[in-house]
């Protein structure tokens, strides 16, 4: 067993400071890394220590390999942990770190690789039983070979990037005319993005659910699931709302999606945490990815069991056997989590990046927030426009949204746009509330005169309350000046 008295976090933001508070609960010392554009930021201030990278673009300082390794050889680091994005799914990064005797905090190279790769994924899972989308098992590169594969799918299909992540690479192909071009489309783009033109073709499944299953598996084989969690709500096919469980899960459905899971971890001897992540249909699953690697919405997997996945996966990366069977996991109650990103919900959810000219955290029972922002910081166009994710708790899921909805009341935000105004709408949705809602959440019931329309209802309670007010200043001639006060706050705080 490798004792890690020292963990480099090798990311920025939220998810950095995430990991070095378990890092100091475990009594373990730590080092932040950052770019220029992050000087002042909280990650770096709460490390013990912090390794200058280089320029803000992420390809010159938090992808840079051989800076962070050099960082680590300097500072006499045992163990790097990645966060997500970044470098946590790059098999070649963790390869070097094993080389140069620095652990890497997640699954072995190998591991990586083939699940950072959605066809080497689907190979790998072949033999254990996984239901799957229809689609092609290969790389398509020629159009007249994609031409009666589509027709035999059925349209419509998408069209996905093999190394594909964080939504981007997808196009959904309606009619066979559009085939051609859209495949030209998709292959450019997942060259320039991921600089590996792969691309397959899935059946498209117009109404579908997305849910995916938490699995901790250590160095000795042993394996478990921390049940599922359900991330529908989605914008460009990538998340912004997650919930823990699922309501459409059955306790049978919970422990067959759990074992699918746990089999697609075996079948890449998976250690660390990582997601199996299922797209669901009428009450059946498939197997969509693995993402190998701590996931932005494991917050609501924490809540419901109990279990701090840094801490676990910091015990495996140290060689200890999973402290935990599948009998001890249950689930405690409900918990949701909403992704707050720079973003403005009624421009197509199109990045807003500025100042945070306000900032005010929500409190109390139950509520949690990941960030790595404080009032007056400038939110840096180079990475990931999310601010922060709010997370809350309750007994049951009626409960866990009210809450969510007095949370979002109290998040104060100005300066800059942001997804919150969106979250608040789907929380009081009727089909977010009776759990009928499905991936095309945003294209089916969102339009931003939604959000215009919350406006005007909050002006009509300004208005009330203006009104009473006024009637109690007539009635009460003294602590005028409070009402004053508290008319202003709250007109403030309705109009924002
Ligand atoms: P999750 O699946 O954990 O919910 P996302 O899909 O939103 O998260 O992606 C998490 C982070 O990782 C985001 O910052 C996203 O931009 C980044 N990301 C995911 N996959 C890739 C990839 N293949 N290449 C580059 N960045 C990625
Ligand atoms: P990424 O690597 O970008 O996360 P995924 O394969 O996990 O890609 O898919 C992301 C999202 O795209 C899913 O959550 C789902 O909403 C949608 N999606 C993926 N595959 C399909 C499909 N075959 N049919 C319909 N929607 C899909
Ligand atoms: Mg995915």
């Amino acid at each position: 067993m490798a004792k890690i008295n020292k963990i480099l976090v090798a990311n920025r933001g939220e998810i950095a400071l995430r990991i070095l508070r378990t890092a100091k609960e475990m009594g373990i010392k730590t080092v932040a890394v950052y770019s220029e554009a992050d000087r002042n930021a909280l990650h770096v201030r709460y490390a013990d220590e912090a390794v200058l990278l280089g320029p803000p673009p992420s390809a010159e300082s938090y992808l840079n390999e051989d800076k962070i390794i050099e960082a680590c050889k300097l500072l006499s680091v045992d163990a790097i942990h990645p966060g997500y994005g970044f470098l946590s799914e790059n098999a070649h990064f963790a390869k070097k770190a094993e080389e140069n005797n620095i652990i890497f905090i997640g699954p072995s190279p190998e591991a990586i690789k083939i699940m950072g790769d959605k066809l080497a994924a689907k190979k790998a899972v072949a033999n254990y039983d996984i239901p799957m989308v229809p689609g092609t098992d290969h790389a398509l590169s020629d159009y007249n070979e994609a031409i009666p594969i589509a027709a035999e799918i059925g349209y419509p299909v998408l069209i996905k990037a093999s190394a594909g992540g964080g939504g981007k690479g997808m196009r959904v192909v309606n009619k066979a005319e559009d085939l051609e071009e859209q495949m030209n489309r998709a292959i450019s783009e997942a060259t320039s993005a991921f600089g590996d033109g792969s691309i397959f073709i899935e059946k498209y499944i117009e109404s579908n659910k997305h849910i995916e299953v938490q699995i901790l598996g250590d160095l000795h084989g042993n394996t478990i699931h921390l049940n599922e969690r359900e991330c529908s709500i989605q914008r460009r096919h990538q998340k912004v709302i997650e919930e823990a469980p699922s309501m459409v899960i059955s306790e049978k459905q919970r422990k067959e999606i759990g074992e699918a899971a746990i089999n697609v971890a075996k079948a890449c001897n998976y250690s660390s945490a990582g997601t199996v992540e299922f797209i669901y249909d009428k009450g059946n699953f498939y197997f969509l990815e693995m993402n190998t690697r701590l996931q932005v919405e494991h917050p609501v997997t924490e809540y419901i069991t109990g279990i701090d996945l840094v801490r676990e996966q910091i015990n495996i990366a140290e060689g200890k056997t999973l402290s935990i069977n599948q009998e001890d996991i249950k689930i405690n109650g409900h918990s949701f989590e909403v992704r707050v990103y720079a973003e403005d919900p009624s421009n197509n959810f199109m990045p807003d990046v500025g100042n945070l000219r306000t900032y005010i955290r929500p409190q109390g029972p139950g509520v949690r927030v990941d960030d790595g922002f404080e009032q007056g910081m400038d939110i840096p166009i180079y990475y990931d426009p999310m601010i922060a994710k709010l997370t809350v708790h309750g007994q049951n899921r009626e409960e866990a949204r009210v809450r969510m909805l007095r949370a979002i009341d109290e998040y104060e935000i100005t300066g800059i746009e942001t997804t919150l105004p969106f979250c608040r709408y789907v929380f009081e949705h009727e089909v977010f509330i009776d759990g009928s809602f499905d991936t095309n959440f945003v294209d089916k019931y969102f339009t931003p005169e939604n959000l215009r329309q919350l406006d005007d209802d909050k002006e009509l309670v300004a208005g009330i309350i203006s009104t009473v007010v006024a009637d109690k200043k007539s009635s009460s001639r003294s602590n005028n000046n409070l009402h004053e006060n508290d008319h202003s706050a709250w007109r403030k705080r309705l109009n924002n």
